[in-house]
This record gives C-alpha cells, sequence and structure tokens, in this order.
C-alpha cells in the first residue's frame, strides 16, 4: 500500500502536465465549435489516439497506478479542456470496462482493440444498459437475450436508449434480461460485433450540454451473435443464475452484488470530470473578476465577489479530496462502508453545478453570452447530477449503507 502523502510523485506530475498540455492546447480551442457542431470530434480524438491518450493501454497503465489516482487526475485534465469532446475521447472506455470486469482473457484480446482501433483508423466503443423505461430502476429493464442451443447463439431485441456512441460504435457492449424472474441479478453483457444484422441507431438527441459527445438510441431486432460473445462465458452465467436462484427461494437475501461494488469504485471517476469542469469554470471568474473593472476598481476588490471565489475553490478542493479519497480506497480494496464512492460523484457533481452557476453570475452579461466559456460549462455540468446514477439515487445508495435499511 502506498504511504499516505498529499502530494504527487513525479510521474504523476508529468503525466498530468502532459494532460494539461493537450486538453489546452488542442481541446480547449476546440470545444465552442464542437459544441456548436453537436458532432463527435473525430480529429480530436484521432490527435489523442496519435500522442497516445485514445488507447487501452493509457488507461490501463493510469488505472494500475497503486495511489488510486491515476484515472481521477487524467478526467479532471481532460474534462478542464472540455466536457463533451473529453467525453468523445473517453466514452468508449466505459464499455471496455464492461469487458475487462466480466469478460474472459480471450475476449477482452479479441474485443478490446477493436472498440478502439489505431490512430490512423479510430473506433469507438458504446456501452448500452439504459432503456425508455429503465434509468434508475434497472432492474426494469426489458431487452431479452434468449439463448438457441441449437446454433450456439443468443437472439436479442430490444431498445436501449442514451447510449453514448450508440450507433456510431465499432464495438457494442448491450445488458439484457436473460432470466426475468431474477431482477437485476437476472441480466447478463454481449458484445455485439461491428456490422452485425439488426442493430441501428435510433433517435440521436439534442442536448443541453456535452453535445460533443454522440448520445443516441440503440435498436435490436433479432441481433444474432455467436455463443462467444456472452461476457464471460455460459458455464460462468449458468453458475451465477443458479446461485441467485438459491438466494431467492432462501427468501431473497439483501445481497450486496459485486455490481453495486463496481459502482462504488468507478462513481470516483464522473466526480473527477465534474471537478474539472467546475476548475475550469473557476479559472475563467477568478480571471475575470481580477481584471473587469467597475466603479472603478477590480470586481474582486468586493467581498461580494471575492467570498463567492473563495467558496468556489474552498468546495471545488473538497470535492477533489473526497474524489482521491475514494480513489484510494477502489484501489487498495478497502470496503466502501460509507458509500465514499457515491458520496464523492454526489459532492463533485453538485459543486460542478453551482461552481458554474456562480462563474456566469460574476461574469455579469458576458457570462451569459457563447463569447465567453463559462456558459457552456454551465451547460455541460448538468450532466454529472444525471448519468452513472442521479443525485437522489447516489444519496439513496448513501443512505441505504449507512443504515442498512431499504429506504426507498
Ligand atoms: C448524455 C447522457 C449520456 C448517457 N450515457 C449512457 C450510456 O453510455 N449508457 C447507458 O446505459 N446509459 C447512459 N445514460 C443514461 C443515464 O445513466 C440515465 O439517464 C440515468 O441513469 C437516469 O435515468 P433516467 O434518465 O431514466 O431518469 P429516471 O430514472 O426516470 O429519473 C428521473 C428523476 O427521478 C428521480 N428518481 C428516480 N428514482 C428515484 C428514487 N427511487 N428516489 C428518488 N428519486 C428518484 C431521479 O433521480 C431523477 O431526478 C446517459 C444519459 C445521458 C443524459
Amino acid at each position: 500500500m502506498a504511504e499516505f502523502t498529499m502530494e504527487l510523485n513525479d510521474e504523476q506530475k508529468e503525466v498530468r502536465d502532459w494532460l494539461h498540455g493537450f486538453a489546452a492546447d488542442v481541446i480547449r480551442p476546440a470545444a465552442a465549435e464542437w459544441d456548436e457542431r453537436e458532432e463527435t470530434p473525430w480529429p480530436v480524438i484521432q490527435e489523442a489516439a496519435k500522442v497516445g491518450i485514445y488507447s487501452l493501454d493509457f488507461y490501463a497503465q493510469q488505472y494500475f497506478d497503486p495511489t488510486g489516482l491515476g484515472i481521477p487526475m487524467a478526467m479532471e485534465e481532460l474534462f478542464w479542456g472540455d466536457a463533451g469532446i473529453a467525453l468523445s475521447i473517453v466514452g468508449t472506455g466505459l464499455a471496455a470496462v464492461g469487458v475487462l470486469a466480466n469478460g474472459t482473457e480471450e475476449q477482452i484480446g479479441t474485443w478490446v482493440p477493436q472498440m478502439y482501433g489505431d490512430a490512423n483508423d479510430v473506433k469507438l466503443a458504446a456501452f448500452c444498459s439504459s432503456e425508455p423505461d429503465a434509468g434508475s430502476d434497472v432492474a426494469s429493464m426489458r431487452t431479452r437475450a434468449v439463448y438457441d442451443e441449437a446454433k450456439d447463439e443468443w437472439v436479442i431485441n430490444g431498445t436501449k436508449t442514451w447510449a453514448t456512441n450508440g450507433g456510431i460504435a465499432n464495438v457494442h457492449v448491450v445488458v439484457a434480461v436473460v432470466d426475468a424472474d431474477l431482477g437485476s441479478k437476472g441480466h447478463a453483457s454481449f458484445i455485439i460485433p461491428p456490422n452485425t444484422p439488426g442493430l441501428s441507431q435510433g433517435q440521436k438527441f439534442k442536448k443541453h450540454g456535452i453535445r460533443a459527445s454522440h448520445t443516441a438510441e440503440v435498436i435490436l431486432d433479432n441481433v444474432r451473435v455467436p455463443g462467444s460473445c456472452l461476457l464471460g462465458g455460459k458455464a460462468k452465467l449458468d453458475e451465477r443464475l443458479a446461485r441467485a436462484r438459491e438466494r431467492a427461494k432462501a427468501g431473497g437475501e439483501r445481497v450486496k452484488n459485486a455490481a453495486m461494488a463496481t459502482f462504488e469504485a468507478s462513481r470516483p471517476a464522473v466526480g473527477a470530470m465534474a471537478v474539472g469542469t467546475a476548475r475550469a469554470a473557476y479559472e475563467v471568474a477568478l480571471d475575470y473578476a481580477m481584471t473587469r473593472e467597475q466603479f472603478g476598481r477590480p470586481i474582486i476588490d468586493n467581498q461580494g465577489v471575492a467570498f463567492q471565489l473563495a467558496e468556489m475553490r474552498t468546495q471545488i478542493d473538497a470535492a477533489r479530496l473526497l474524489v482521491w479519497r475514494a480513489s484510494w480506497m477502489a484501489i487498495n480494496g478497502k470496503p466502501f462502508t460509507a458509500a465514499e464512492g457515491s458520496m464523492s460523484k454526489l459532492f463533485a457533481s453538485e459543486t460542478a453545478k453551482k461552481v458554474t452557476a456562480q462563474a456566469i453570475q460574476i461574469l455579469g452579461g458576458n457570462g451569459y453570452t457563447r463569447e465567453y466559456p463559462v456558459e457552456r460549462m454551465h451547460r455541460d455540468s448538468a450532466i454529472y447530477t444525471i448519468f452513472e446514477g442521479t443525485s437522489e439515487i447516489q444519496r439513496l445508495v448513501i443512505a441505504r449503507t449507512l443504515s442498512g435499511m431499504p429506504i426507498r
């Protein structure tokens, strides 16, 4: 276990500065254009691939940083650049993690490289879990996967929604119901290989923020995939389903399931994205307050403005500390006895919304226009309290964890 220190080591500082350089030189200058275009910023993703930021290797290296700070540091810097473009760069990671967490070595080796492609031919991946009637309530998922034993194929039917990169991805990872009696314990994940017949993109959403990130419905109409596309394999699935049926028979023992633990470990990464956006807006506001003059002096000369900036910075630093604590706990296998992962995501995402709104206020009329980036950052920040579990769901998870009660 790494010795406790609040200081990044030299290697971490080097990576952070390198990422910051990319965010400042490549991502931020492109942000306004791709926000307006509401399209996937392919050239920026290609640039990221060329320098090694868009690759599994890069994320694996950050993930295995023994302090746990590699991923949150990377997320903060990239999202400091721009949230929509950064999500286009890291969105594939969500699907890749799904394969890394549940797939066999062979599946990881076959599919993850096809998710990223290479610098000359970049590819994307999408993780499709949410449905029109199954958002926070994952257990009400309807997409069905039925095994066709004669052909050793799975047949998948359903409609997924809100999929980041949905329909434009090379590889889709789809969560589907294999045993409807078991609620979320009866779900399994499948790889949908490139160009599989029956998978199509539905509506592409026009969004409030992170508009450079593609979000769409994914329609699955009699999609047939080989048995080898079931993540983890059939034997493991059958074993898991049998255990879940036993538990259900024994009276539905409350299970602290692996999926919950995975979310606790991945939520700090979303918190770190929020910290990046909040920090970006705070920096613009601080700079503006120091230079904008009214009544013959810089507006920061007024406590009313200066105290807001003091508050903003304090909240951002507190959010980062919660994110770093949860990330350190995750890599060191510490149990999340107070749902510390959810805490970090809740606090950081709410902070981003608040801080970006304060930044608009400090910039006055300019803050309200697209001439300045805080307007975009405020629109972008609203996503953090929604995806990967809304703020209400985070509060629910924290309260249930603290009390052990089935709070609704
Ligand atoms: C831009 C974007 C990208 C996304 N990317 C992906 C992706 O790549 N893959 C994917 O699978 N999904 C993705 N999502 C889906 C996202 O995870 C869901 O939107 C989110 O889980 C909320 O589900 P919902 O939108 O159906 O809201 P609902 O669950 O309908 O919630 C509506 C409101 O009710 C509240 N609420 C619901 N239940 C409770 C409760 N028990 N107690 C208190 N309040 C409650 C919620 O907090 C919320 O305020 C994305 C969403 C967006 C907007």
